[in-house]
C-alpha cells in the first residue's frame, strides 16, 4: 500500500497533527525532566541555606564556606532558569491546546518544524528570533 508522499509545503500553515503529537510528547518529557531536576535543585538549595545557617561560624574550614555561598548562588540561578524553561514549556502546551502552536508570535509567520523539535517551546521563527538578540530588547509578552 503505496502512500501518498507528496506534500506541497508551501500550503502549510499550521504543524501537521502528527507532528504536534510527537512534539507534545518532547515537551511532556522535557516537563518532567526539568521539573525533576528542580526538585533536585531545589533539595540542594535547602541544604546550602540549612548548612550557612546552622553553622554560621564553622571554624574548620574557610574555604568550605566561600564554596557553599557559591553553591547557594549557583543552585539559586539554576532553579531560576529551570523555573523559566518550566514556564516556556507550559505556555507552549497551552498553545498546542489554542492551535496557535508553532506560529511566530512576531510575525505570524510558521516556524519551521525542524527549528520546533530541537527547541519545542519557540515562540518565534529564526528570523525574528535574531532580529530580537540583535536588538536586545525586552519586550514584555503580549496577554
Ligand atoms: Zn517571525
Amino acid at each position: 500500500m503505496a502512500l501518498k508522499k507528496k506534500i506541497q509545503t508551501e500550503e502549510i500553515k499550521t504543524i501537521p497533527p502528527e507532528n504536534i503529537l510527537e512534539l507534545r510528547k518532547l515537551l511532556l518529557e522535557r516537563k518532567t525532566r526539568v521539573h525533576e531536576q528542580q526538585i533536585s535543585t531545589l533539595s540542594h538549595l535547602d541544604e546550602q541555606v540549612l548548612e550557612n545557617r546552622e553553622t554560621p561560624s564553622s571554624r574548620g574550614d574557610e574555604a568550605d564556606a566561600s564554596v557553599n555561598d557559591t553553591s547557594a548562588d549557583y543552585f539559586y540561578l539554576l532553579s531560576t532558569n529551570q523555573q523559566n524553561e518550566l514556564n516556556q514549556i507550559e505556555s507552549a502546551l497551552d498553545r498546542m491546546n489554542r492551535g496557535i502552536y508553532g506560529i511566530c508570535e512576531n510575525c505570524e509567520e510558521s516556524i519551521s518544524l525542524e527549528r520546533l523539535k530541537s527547541l519545542p517551546y519557540a515562540r518565534f521563527c529564526v528570523d525574528c528570533q535574531a532580529e530580537r538578540e540583535r536588538k536586545k530588547l525586552s519586550v514584555s509578552p503580549k496577554t
